[in-house]
């Protein structure tokens, strides 16, 4: 006799690179903002920079010390040109040209597989990617790939990607399937249940897939925010690296999962290395990841994780080191990839190694180049964006504290005077990282 056996899947979802709006502002607006100073008597070539194009459009510039419309001009400006606020694409984003699928043998394929030391197999038969097919293939094939540069397996992983479309800013998730419940004996009423647990690692340390016709990862991928995505693999302005988002999902798929918030019998390898081990209270007590391969690389301390109050899925299976490839959130314009820390984590969790090192954390920004930036508002000053705008008014505004009109000059004007000036050899750089002191 045989009994029916119902089986069910448990995947735990990581929601994970949520926080996806554009880098945080802190006073451009509103009325809670931090009073600064700008300190005009220091010899910042930013600033000097700043003034004496101001002096060169005619204006009068003998005394800004105390002029509040120049504070608030010099750090919007400072934002778009040095702390990555994302601009509209320049006209020549040649960067942005998507990359030719030459890695990917038929494009028409929806399944396909590679690896040596760590293989894998993809199936896309359900990702509905239209014209994104080709380009995302190819970023998830280099995503994989990476991640083979650092670790071996003797199972295959099996990644399936769905796409979604979703309202949010979430640009992509992924499930680990880490346990399964079986039914093997429901006249049981003391044991009716068994869990197994058919996690990649598990598989991977055993040498054997406990569920082959299952995939070990299902990669979402949002539709709604493709447009804001770059496939090159480099630093683009105003876009997010999908090659980024793909083996931070797939490292989630791979390891970085667990079961910690939900009522499971079967931690994981990772779980097993969290401390401390219960949700903690208050939300936003510090929780550490203390497998001792991460904390040599973290100069021998517990590595930070997201707390509790990162929210479901966010908590826990993210490191809060912001410049990590396995941190929370992505800005626009930034490139990260698998690091030492990454890495060490892994070797915790149990995966193999191949012994090749990774480097530091390190974020690679497109905002890095503050004449490529000032080139780039220029050509997009008029398109009528919110930042754009405000700093055209605050120019104006700026114009008329200092006894000028309309005629002496507009932003345009101004910002091709800066130019011409860090030609000569003004930087646009400030000499301390900080232009700005805080009041008490
Ligand atoms: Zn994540």
């Amino acid at each position: 006799m045989t009994y029916p056996i119902n089986s069910s899947t448990l995947s735990y979802q990581n929601l994970t690179l949520s926080n996806v709006s554009a880098p945080a502002k802190i006073d451009s607006t509103g009325n809670s903002v931090t009073p600064v100073t700008l300190d005009t008597s220091s010899n910042d070539s930013f600033v000097q920079n700043v003034i004496q194009s101001l002096g060169n459009l005619g204006l009068n510039t003998s005394d800004v010390s105390t002029n509040e419309s120049l504070q608030v001009f010099v750090q919007d400006l400072s934002k778009a040109l040095m702390q990555g606020d994302p601009q509209p694409l320049p006209i020549n984003a040649a960067a942005d040209i998507p990359v030719a699928p030459n890695t990917m043998p038929d494009p028409t394929e929806t399944k396909f597989s590679g690896g040596t030391n760590f293989q894998y197999s993809v199936d896309l038969s359900q990702a509905n990617l239209g014209d994104n097919f080709a380009n995302v293939a190819s970023n998830i094939k280099t995503a994989l790939d990476n991640i083979g540069q650092f670790i071996s397996s003797k199972v295959i992983f099996d990644l399936k990607v769905v796409t979604v479309s979703i309202n949010s800013g979430t640009l992509a998730q992924a499930n680990a399937a880490l346990v399964t419940t079986t039914t093997p004996n429901p006249n049981n009423p003391v044991n009716p249940t068994k869990s197994t647990n058919t996690s990649f690692i598990s598989d991977s340390i055993q040498g054997v897939d406990s569920s082959p016709n299952s995939p070990d990862s299902t990669l979402y991928i949002n539709l709604a925010n493709m447009d804001k995505m770059s496939f090159s693999g480099t630093p683009t302005p105003n876009k997010y690296d999908l090659t980024t988002i793909l083996t931070h999902e797939i490292l989630h798929g791979l390891a970085f999962a667990g079961t910690l918030t939900v009522n499971s019998p079967l931690p994981t390898a990772y779980d097993a290395l969290i401390s401390p081990q219960q949700p903690p209270t208050p939300q936003n007590t510090p929780v550490f990841f203390v497998g001792r391969h991460a904390e040599a690389v973290n100069d021998g301390n517990p590595v930070p994780l997201s707390p509790e109050s990162s929210g479901a899925g966010s908590a826990y299976y993210h490191v809060a080191v912001p410049s990590d490839l396995m941190s929370e959130s992505i800005n626009k314009g930034e490139v990260k990839s698998i690091s030492a820390l990454d890495v060490a984590m892994l070797e915790d969790i149990g995966v193999t190694l191949t012994g090749v090192s990774a480097p530091p954390s390190k974020v690679q920004t497109a905002y890095s180049n503050p004449m490529a930036n000032l080139q780039n508002l220029m050509n997009s000053l008029d398109n009528g964006t919110e930042q754009n705008n405000a700093l055209q008014a605050d120019f104006s505004t700026l114009v008329t504290s200092l006894g000028g009109s309309a005629s002496s000059g507009n932003l345009q004007d101004f910002l091709a005077q800066l130019s011409s000036n860090a030609v000569n050899g003004n930087s646009l750089q400030n000499d301390s990282g900080s232009i700005f002191s805080a009041t008490a």
